[in-house]
């Protein structure tokens, strides 16, 4: 209702598990007249003429609220609209209303609801624990401030401010303050825009999904799941994003069943826009917009310390040290600022010598994990690089799966590659039911350069297997294939199983945790990463690699506050 009433600051306090209530706005506020009928049945002043039942613009419409409210509470209302100079106040208790009263009143209107269902012990015993009952009314609010950042909220909960979210004229940032979550990203389309988090920023439980359509909160699975969709192959099983999407689409392209508490609508065309949000969100993603954020914010948040701030870094006592074996002067301490190009031109390695932080950082270039300096490697596991501004810890395996897994991917969709033809077919046993799986996606396998026949009931004969993988990658991707294949049709049998072939494929056929990486191997996985826009990753959503920002290193030295 305030919201209706156009008012752009709303103040919410509840508490007693839900059965006080306070909603006090800055709108438009109702006249003493209106205030007698406002909590009589179907009294409503937003809806003019039969026509206005097609356009309703307003979240409430039907007059029920208040009454329905009012029969059940003790409810005051007090109210004043912006040119009058006196309020008015109604008492309403259990449905007995008293007269109207003349009060000083701030302009806008206040609702207090208390001792709710007090009269109807049947329905007070279903209301749930307090904290159930507050988490509800929290995600109620959460929902309308996710939707219109144009109102400021304040939300109280037993006597606490629980919420303070400004006005702002940017989503984003209403996003941040109600999720809390400050590593949200934007991606906008003609009819969505959607604020969404980095894939390694998840939770256990689907509740971080928001939708809205025309400004009204809903439930949808189909919507859900395009959602869930634009992140496959970045998520692990059960975790789940923060995302919220708002669809603004022609009033007849959705059938909003206007009851504001509906939260189903029907759209039109769902598959068009399941489409609209997957395609939407899945471009976005894979522009990977927090890797270039986080590379822009380096600098500022790393600030290169001055000789005179951080004197501790002692190159110039390292010069008169002499190391003569090259291997060791290349990690002697430089000073700070030329630290990156002197060790990066000290490689006779071809790579460009680059001059630190102009070229690296400050010039707005995309990421590039070519660009980083290979420190070493660690437990034979983990490539260690850096930055200007950050220490990386790759894992070598997770790494070189994600890439072999989008070359893979690639090589599928664009149908080039080189494929091995095996000299000695290899003969493969498998059951009958399995075999039938995989004799139906043939076609498939044959478009992954995995081509096999029908050696007997149950054994099958790969003639050619892609050159990048292994034989045994191979073997586990059939195994795989045929375990979770269905023999539907030969088509979509194959693209059901084609990201768990994929997946397979690569895990077998990259280098893995535990083998010793040269310099000029690691340098190498790290050029291949930049190939695909996907690599922060692997196929099975672990992280690729984890960073730290050296100033928080610093930190930890007692070289900075
Ligand atoms: P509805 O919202 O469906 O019209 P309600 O029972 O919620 O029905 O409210 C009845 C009427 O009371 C509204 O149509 C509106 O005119 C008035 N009203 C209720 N709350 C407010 C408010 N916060 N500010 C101004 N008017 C209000
Ligand atoms: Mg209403």
């Amino acid at each position: 209702n305030s919201m209706d009433a156009g008012a752009d600051r709303i103040e919410i306090e509840f508490g007693d598990g839900g059965r006080s209530v306070r909603v006090k706005d800055n709108g438009v506020g109702l006249s003493p007249s209106d205030l007698k009928i406002s909590i009589e049945p179907h009294a409503t002043s937003k809806i003019h003429s039969s026509e206005d039942i097609y356009n309703i613009e307003t979240y409430g419409f039907r007059g029920e609220a208040l009454a329905s409210i009012a029969a059940v509470s003790r409810l005051q209302m007090v109210t004043r609209m912006q040119n009058q100079d006196l309020g008015a106040r109604l008492e309403s208790e259990f449905g007995q209303k008293s007269e109207i009263s003349s009060v000083s009143a701030e302009a806008g209107t206040d609702v207090r609801v208390d001792q709710l269902f007090e009269n109807v012990p049947a329905r007070l015993k279903f209301l749930k624990s307090a904290a159930s009952e507050s988490g509800q009314i929290r995600n109620v609010i959460k929902a309308f401030a996710l939707v219109r950042e144009d109102i400021e909220y304040r939300v109280l909960s037993e006597g606490e401010l629980v919420g303070h979210w400004p006005k702002s004229d940017r989503f984003l940032d209403r996003v941040r303050q109600v999720l809390g979550i400050e590593d949200m990203h934007l991606c906008s389309e003609p009819g969505v825009e959607i604020a969404f988090s980095a894939p390694n920023r998840t939770q256990r439980i689907n509740r971080g999904i928001w939708l809205f359509v025309n400004k009204r909160w809903i439930q949808d699975r189909s919507l859900t799941a395009a959602v869930m969709d634009a992140y496959r192959n970045l998520l692990m099983h059960g975790e789940y994003p923060f995302v919220v999407v708002r669809l603004t689409l022609a009033p007849d392209l959705v059938d909003v069943n206007v009851h504001p508490t509906k939260s189903q609508v029907k759209f039109r065309d769902s598959q068009e826009v399941f489409r609209l949000v997957r395609g939407a969100l899945r471009r976005a993603i894979e522009k990977t917009p927090w890797l270039k954020e986080a590379f822009a914010h380096g600098p500022s948040s790393a600030p290169t310390p001055t000789p005179a701030s951080a004197p501790s870094l002692n190159w110039q006592a390292s010069e008169t040290l002499s190391f003569s074996e090259p291997q060791i002067e290349r990690f002697q301490f430089q000073k700070r600022d030329e630290k990156v190009s002197q060790m990066a031109t000290a490689e006779p390695s071809g790579l460009e010598p680059r001059s630190a932080r102009a070229t690296f950082m400050q010039t707005g270039e995309e990421f590039q994990w070519s660009k980083l300096f290979v420190i070493g490697q660690l437990d034979q596991t983990y490539i260690l690089a850096q930055s200007d501004a950050y220490f990386y810890m790759v894992d070598q395996h997770a790494a070189h799966e994600r890439v072999m897994y989008e070359r893979l991917l690639a090589q599928f969709h664009s149908g080039q590659f080189d494929r091995q033809n095996l000299l000695i077919p290899l003969a493969l046993d498998f059951n009958q039911d399995e075999i039938e799986k995989l004799d139906f996606a043939k076609d498939g396998w044959a478009k992954l350069g995995i081509e096999f026949d029908k050696l007997g009931p149950n054994t099958l004969a790969v003639q050619s297997i892609p050159a990048i993988v292994s034989e045994s990658g191979v073997v586990a991707a059939l195994k795989r294939g045929a375990d979770v294949g269905t023999a539907n049709s030969s088509e979509e049998s194959f693209s059901d199983v084609l990201n768990l072939v994929l997946a397979t494929l690569a895990c077998h056929s990259v280098v893995r945790a535990g083998q010793t990486l040269s310099h000029e191997q690691s340098r190498e996985l790290l050029e291949q990463m930049d190939e695909f826009p996907l690599s922060s990753f692997c196929p099975h959503g672990r992280p690729v690699y984890v960073r730290r920002a050296l100033s928080e290193i610093e930190r930890e030295f007692g070289r900075r506050l």
